[in-house]
């Protein structure tokens, strides 16, 4: 498997006036030929700066970038031009990232123009070619953003992100702002056009449940860093790492009947800046012990990578996969917690 977009270590600080906001801290990535590789965590946790990061369009603190083999890191903008169209991203947020004072035709042959490929009447066969692809017709191409509902708005995010044949798409919480109806579409439709172009995608969302029918492995991301990655199977079946637990007993059961009682996850919500000592998630940790607040544990290596002084030694998991905790699960992780805690 050769890696189309690798990160190593990347860092976005920003400074404020309570300290340094350290949006990202860390990271290191690999995204595959055709693959979809998720990234997802609470709202703040640094996703969207991981996006901009690995798409050169801001300037990471330190850390390194490779694309198709080719180092980025340090490449003058000029240079960039190429990986520029072969890297592209949708938004959440289909209506904010549309001109609203562009018809739909203009605003997908737009970064055809910016990257001077084809002759004008090229560019208008491939646009109505792109609305077709997405579900929409050749008419649409007349129509202004404001006419179209969400769902549509953003296929027209995605016939723009493909105008110019990219090799890695980062989606960034593409269905968030969509009714749940609509998600799945949406979420059909990108694996559709994956399928058929070979496309790569760096897929964020913010829960487990979108990705669960997306992904190809799951990194799951906690303050700034990367606290477990694996196989999105593995993840699901034997997540290792507590802060991805709670995630999941955070996915409720379709079944209301068969929903078990969710232990939520307690503490404050996380702030990048000044994140706490050790671990970074050992004020909201059950299992956490004097080790966790002293060290901070690092990422291990392998296939089912987690970064938790105490991943080989937690109990089993027990969840009930279609759904959240199970409520003798949850008992029984409280009680761990119990003891956990007397031990110091
Ligand atoms: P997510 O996409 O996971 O919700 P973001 O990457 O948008 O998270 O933001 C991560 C953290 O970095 C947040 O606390 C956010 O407020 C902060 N942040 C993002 N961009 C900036 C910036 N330009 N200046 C200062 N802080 C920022
Ligand atoms: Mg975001």
């Amino acid at each position: 498997m050769t890696a189309l977009l690798e990160a190593w270590d990347l860092a976005k600080h920003y400074p404020a006036r309570q300290g340094l906001v350290r949006a990202v801290d860390g990271v290191s990535l690999q995204v595959a030929r055709g693959e979809t590789l998720a990234l997802v965590g609470e709202s703040g946790c640094g996703k969207s700066t991981t996006a901009r990061l690995v798409l050169r369009l801001i300037e990471p603190t330190r850390g390194r970038l490779r694309f198709d083999g080719e180092e980025l890191t340090g490449l003058p903008p000029a240079q960039l031009r190429r990986f520029r169209r072969r890297a592209q991203i949708i938004f959440q947020d289909p209506y904010a990232s549309l001109n609203p004072r562009l018809r739909v035709g203009q605003t997908i042959m737009e970064p055809m123009e910016v990257h001077g490929l084809g002759s004008p009447a090229e560019r208008r066969a491939r646009m109505e070619e792109l609305l077709r692809l997405v579900g929409l017709a050749p008419y649409h191409a007349q129509r202004y953003p404001h006419e179209f509902s969400g769902g549509q708005r953003q296929r027209i995010g995605i016939a723009r992100a493909l105008a110019v044949q990219p090799e890695l798409v980062v989606c960034d919480e593409p269905v968030s702002a969509l009714d749940v109806s609509i998600q799945a579409q949406v979420v059909n439709l990108l694996k559709d056009l994956q399928a058929r172009f070979g496309l790569s995608y760096l897929f964020i969302a913010h829960d487990l449940a979108v990705v669960r029918h997306m992904a190809d492995r799951v990194a799951v991301m906690y303050l700034g860093r990367i606290v477990e990655l694996a196989e999105k199977r593995a993840l699901f079946a034997a997540p290792r790492h507590p802060y991805t637990r709670a995630l999941l007993a955070a996915i409720p059961h379709p079944d209301p009947a068969r929903r078990g009682r969710v232990t939520p996850l307690g503490g404050d919500p996380p702030s990048p800046i000044n994140p706490p000592s050790g671990c970074r998630f050992h004020p909201r940790c059950p299992f956490a012990t004097e080790i966790c607040r002293r060290e901070e544990p690092p990422l291990s290596e392998g296939a089912h990578q987690v970064a938790c002084h105490h991943a080989d030694t937690l109990p089993p998991a027990d969840l009930d996969f279609t759904g959240g905790l199970s409520e003798t699960a949850a008992r029984r992780l409280a009680r761990y917690a119990e003891a956990a805690a007397a031990k110091g």
